[in-house]
């Protein structure tokens, strides 16, 4: 058996299409125009690739974005103003700060100083305390991507066993509970791994549906998938690789060919998970501008 492919990137542009149409509907009848906010701290070059993506899909959705990059050194209260500036200023409905930050800056601290009202990547704790207690909230971008993903694929969740491989605040946690909400695209019962979990195949070989958020290569592989199972792979590593121009390559969590033969349907990597998460971030900068034009 070979798995069909469930590409992010067709997902995404269809989408896209719909937010740009709304964007313009939206500034039509108003004249809001919905802004992105986002600061950059240093030169990571996958951070400064994200940043540069998000930028070219504002353009694209007719979203204005307006980036704010300092170098590596930058204080933590010279991001604290940033932030603050970026909160009261009516063109920005979104605040995008980019993770990972420099060692010597509070993240939790930053991510604190974000208005909730424009915390469209859900990180604030007032946001993640909400999507809990399933109150109206911005739905962190990659798990609500993921969520949409296997929404518009037709892949049934209610009553599926969902396993997650990771528990970080940004991926691992909240698709865990997006996954085991009562609603559509939830209703899952969810395992949910990580380091301290002793003999992860026996865990991943009872998976219905599968996400990988481990950030590690070849975490899973295809003999530790359950046959016809739905493959997730949100991890984005970079593998040397001196044959391609920039000298690595993009892989996932999970080996993709051995996954592939016992899979049912699999995210690649790239062009499964990651132009999702970029869609969440426009499609919640519309809803908060949405919301400040009052409609
Ligand atoms: P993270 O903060 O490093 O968390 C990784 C999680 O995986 C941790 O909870 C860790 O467990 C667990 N883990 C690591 N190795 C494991 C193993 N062998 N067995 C079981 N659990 C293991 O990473 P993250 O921010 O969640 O990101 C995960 C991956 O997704 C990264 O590759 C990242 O680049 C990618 N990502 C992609 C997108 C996208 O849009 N495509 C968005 C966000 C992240 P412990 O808690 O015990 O340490």
């Amino acid at each position: 058996m070979s798995a069909e492919i469930l590409s992010g990137k067709t997902l995404a542009a269809d989408f896209r299409a719909d937010i740009a149409k709304e964007t313009a509907q939206l500034i039509e009848k108003t004249g809001v125009k919905p802004g992105l906010g986002v600061i950059l701290v240093g030169v990571d070059p996958a951070s400064t690739s994200y940043v540069t993506a998000k930028e070219r899909a504002c353009d694209e959705a007719g979203i204005y974005s307006e980036d704010v990059r300092i170098p590596a050194e930058s204080t933590e209260e010279e991001v604290l103003t940033l932030v603050e500036q970026m909160n009261n200023n009516p063109e920005i409905h979104g605040i995008l700060v980019q993770l990972p930050l420099p060692k010597h800056i509070d993240e939790s601290r930053i991510i604190n100083a974000i208005a909730p009202e424009k915390d469209v990547d859900g990180f604030t704790p007032l946001n993640v305390g909400r999507m809990m207690i399933g109150e109206t909230c911005f739905l962190p971008c990659t798990p609500h991507g993921i969520i949409q993903m296997l929404m518009k694929a037709g892949v049934e969740t209610s009553g599926k066993h969902a396993v997650v491989v990771g528990r970080s605040n940004i991926v691992g946690k909240p698709v865990a509970q997006l996954l085991m909400r009562k609603a559509e695209g939830g209703n899952a019962t969810v395992t949910v791994c990580h380091t301290g979990t002793k003999d992860l195949k026996a865990f991943t070989l009872q998976a219905d549906i599968l996400i990988v958020a481990a950030g590690r290569p070849n975490t899973v592989t295809g003999d530790m998938i359950k046959p016809g199972a739905v493959v997730i792979d949100v991890g984005v590593n970079r593998i040397p690789d001196e044959t391609r121009p920039k000298g690595f390559r993009l892989a996932g969590d999970v080996d993709f060919e051995s996954a592939k033969e016992c899979a049912s349907l699999i995210t690649p990597v790239p062009g499964g998970v990651g132009p999702m998460t970029i869609t969440m971030l426009l499609y919640n900068t519309l809803k908060s501008a949405r919301r400040t034009a009052s409609c």
